[in-house]
């Protein structure tokens, strides 16, 4: 048992072991976090999949989501001290919390599991996927119910508590290097604080320079989207990137505390410094060849916008050249939003999504992205959004047919079905559900899952080149491999005929 801290920090950031893994190195197997414990018991889950990141001797995790490390970074910038604050493992709290613990701040990109995959819990029937349950057990944490510190949930996925009884305090919305400084010391204060808060927008220069490793070894380059989905949050964002120096900082203190590998992370990496459609080339190719010069093993970008990828198809080669495709590392991995076939659905809610191509043109943009990926190789993990409001068996159809035209090209496609997001154009829409799929929408999801499985054993020992798993977790994870498509198959042969998978 760990020791006790007698007092605690005063300020907690910290997670549930979802957020708190690096997944061996293999970030997708972070989709495991949405499987339910009944199919997929804990110690499985932790052993293959989710290992617990290291700890520090004072209980510090000593990697942590890269928003929890801005969070972390400000919060020391704006005059809290190392006394004050701590990135707590969530296996150490015991540690961390204590009588003079006032706030845990809590950093989730998912914490109620209604983002990633949501279908598979309707698909599987069989209870809460572990991020939920994970989650709920951390609010629910004997030290955080001994000493009742006020909780504040930040992130990505914060918005998915609104509404939602759970026992977290605030929920914080937007970024939180404006306000949640300020926020801790109105608590710390014993001020009123609003149940929920919306932090503003900083300016690129003013996103922090972090203090501690990021899980993936996540460097942030910008922030923001100006392609205005209507489903989606980046886009209530201005489009900001940060200088040079500072994303090289934060590689630095990564590789400096040990990780190898560098995730450039926006919403589209290929529009560092530019803020129109086209990408700046030169810009984007200093950035990487500078992030390089520091030595990474592998370098990956987080997404890439697939229209900007076709306007710079050029850029994406020499991109490879600078990170050493085929040399230094055998492939670089984006993720890319495909999210539908029909370019009446892209007209209708996605208008800029193709800029500065036609909207008209989106499936042949579509596939020759795939076909210079495929021979740059890139490896596309790609969303598709089913259940977009008005769309029809037609629209279904035509991503069916996309989707039927890149099953050679390797790499993973997730159907996932419509979520309204808390703040969104859609925010206040129902969410798309089994009970309104139709046949079409089953096919897909089938069509998707045929090509997952196809491809996955390919993308297993690709990725092995960045995981830090030792050989019997790959024997067990090609194990898991073969059993899934005994498993899936009988669901995959029912979604494809256009039933429902139970
Ligand atoms: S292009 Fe992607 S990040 Fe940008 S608004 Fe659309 S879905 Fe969001």
């Amino acid at each position: 048992m760990p020791e006790k801290s007698a007092t605690g920090k005063r300020i907690v950031l910290t997670s549930d072991s979802t957020m708190m893994s690096s997944y061996h190195g293999g970030v997708l197997l972070g989709f495991a976090a949405i499987m339910p414990k009944s199919v997929m018991p804990d110690w499985i889950f932790r052993s293959l999949f989710c290992p617990s990141a290291p700890a520090g001797a004072d209980g510090s995790a000593e990697i942590a989501p890269c928003g929890m490390r801005k969070v972390e970074a400000a919060l020391l910038e704006s005059g809290f001290s190392r006394d004050d604050v701590m990135v707590a493992h969530p296996d150490s709290l015991d540690r961390a919390i204590g009588k003079e613990t006032k706030i845990v701040g809590i950093t989730h990109d998912d914490p109620l599991g209604k983002i990633a995959v949501r279908e598979l819990e309707e698909i599987i029937g069989r209870g809460p996927p572990h991020n939920r349950s994970k989650f709920l057990a951390l609010l629910g944490h004997p030290i955080i119910q001994e000493h009742r510190p006020r909780i504040v949930v930040g992130g990505n996925g914060a918005w998915e508590l609104m509404g939602e009884d759970v026992g977290v305090d605030h929920i914080y919305l937007g970024e939180a290097e404006s306000d949640f400084p300020e926020v801790c010391r109105q608590i710390l204060a014993g001020e009123e604080v609003p149940h929920v808060i919306r932090g503003r927008a900083v300016p690129g220069d003013r996103i922090p320079v972090n203090r501690g490793a990021t899980i993936a070894g996540i460097v942030e380059i910008g922030r923001g989207c100006w392609r205005g989905c209507s489903f989606c949050s980046p886009t209530l964002r201005t489009i900001r990137h940060r200088p040079l120096e500072n994303i090289l900082e934060d590689a630095r203190v990564n590789l400096a505390e040990g990780q190898k590998d560098i995730l450039l992370h926006s919403e589209d990496v290929f529009t560092y410094g530019s803020s129109g459609m086209r990408p700046n080339e030169e810009k984007v190719l200093r950035m990487v060849s500078a992030v390089k010069g520091l030595g990474p093993r592998t370098i990956d970008v987080s997404h890439l916008s697939l229209a900007t990828v076709h306007e710079g198809q050029d850029l994406l080669r020499r991109v490879s050249e600078v990170v050493g495709i085929g040399s230094d590392q055998e492939y670089m991995s984006a993720w890319i939003g495909i999210e539908t076939g029909s370019c009446r659905i892209l007209e209708m809610h996605m208008p800029r999504k193709a800029l500065p191509g036609k909207t008209g043109n989106w499936p042949e943009i579509v596939r020759d992205c795939y076909s210079l990926f495929a021979e740059e190789s890139w490896l596309p993990v790609a969303s598709l959004v089913l259940g977009l409001p008005a769309e029809k068996a037609e629209d279904v159809m035509k991503t069916i047919d996309l989707v039927e035209s890149l099953k050679d090209y390797t790499g993973l496609i997730l159907p996932l079905f419509f979520t309204p997001m808390a703040g969104t154009g859609l925010g206040d829409l129902k969410g798309f559900d089994r009970d309104r799929a139709l046949p079409e929408h089953w096919q897909l999801v089938g069509l998707c899952l045929e090509y997952n499985l196809r491809h996955l054993k390919k993308l297993h020992r690709l990725y092995s080149e960045r995981m830090t798993a030792g050989p019997l977790v790959h024997a067990a994870l090609t194990g898991v491999n073969l059993m899934a498509d005994l498993v899936l198959n009988k669901y995959l042969k029912r979604m494809k005929r256009g039933e429902p998978p139970n």
